[in-house]
Formats: C-alpha cells, sequence, structure tokens
C-alpha cells in the first residue's frame, strides 16, 4: 500500500524519470495493457500509457511504473 501511495504520489507530482519512461515505453507495447474509465485521472509520461491499466493488477500504468518493491515489478521491465 505504501509503495502504491508513493508511487501515486510521483506520478500526480509528475516526478519522471528515465527508469519510469522506460517502464512506460514497455507497457506501451504490452497486450495486457487495457483502457478503463477510472485511469484518466493521472496524466502519464506518454499518451499511449494514458487512461490505460494494466489487467495483472488493474493498477493505472501511469502509477505502477513508479513502483519500487521487488513484489510490484513487472517481470517484463527486468528483461
Ligand atoms: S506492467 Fe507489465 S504486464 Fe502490465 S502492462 Fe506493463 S508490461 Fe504489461
Amino acid at each position: 500500500m505504501i509503495d502504491f501511495i508513493n508511487a501515486l504520489t510521483k506520478s500526480l507530482k509528475g516526478n519522471h524519470t528515465k527508469e519510469s519512461l522506460r517502464r512506460s515505453e514497455i507497457c506501451a507495447a504490452c497486450p495486457l495493457k487495457e483502457k478503463r474509465f477510472y485511469a484518466d485521472f493521472v496524466k502519464a509520461e506518454i499518451k499511449e500509457v494514458e487512461g490505460y491499466v494494466c489487467t495483472l493488477c488493474d493498477c493505472p500504468i501511469a502509477t505502477k511504473v513508479f513502483a519500487t518493491e521487488k513484489k510490484h515489478l513487472c517481470q517484463n521491465w527486468l528483461k
């Protein structure tokens, strides 16, 4: 929960990093992303993931890309 709150705070503040941008680009090309109306409240670094969630956890991608806890890191980001 703390990881999610920290990630949400960073995304709302627009505290983008090279790593969050790299993750966003991977998510943009992922078939597991899905458009959801409730994910529009947070601005993404790139338009291709804005308003999308990861269907594995239903987290807005714009927020998820800031995760730091190992259990929240996507395997696709670690390749
Ligand atoms: S977090 Fe991973 S599984 Fe989810 S959309 Fe991004 S790349 Fe795909």
